[in-house]
């Protein structure tokens, strides 16, 4: 079931709730049916984004390292002439 993030516009309270079928949520603050709805961004799911992006760069950064050691040791080997 989706979560999603709402704002009252009437009162401005923000508050994450289940989408029901007949979509019927309501402020819990004032009551109120005037709602803006926002997909959730839940800590879990910021978390998991970034976490997902920390390994690609992680992963990319060691790539670049791999390649740069190989480099130099071949420029190494290369002129390795004593
Ligand atoms: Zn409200």
């Amino acid at each position: 079931m989706p979560i999603y993030d709402y704002r009252c516009t009437d009162c401005d309270h923000r508050f994450e709730a289940f989408v029901r079928k007949d979509d019927s949520t309501s402020c819990p603050e004032c009551g109120g049916g005037q709602l803006e709805r926002f997909m959730a961004t839940t800590a879990l799911g910021t978390e998991t984004t970034n976490g997902m992006a920390m390994r690609a760069a992680r992963k990319r950064d060691a790539r670049q390292a791999n390649q740069m050691n190989r480099t130099q040791r071949e420029y190494e080997e290369a002129h390795d002439d004593h």
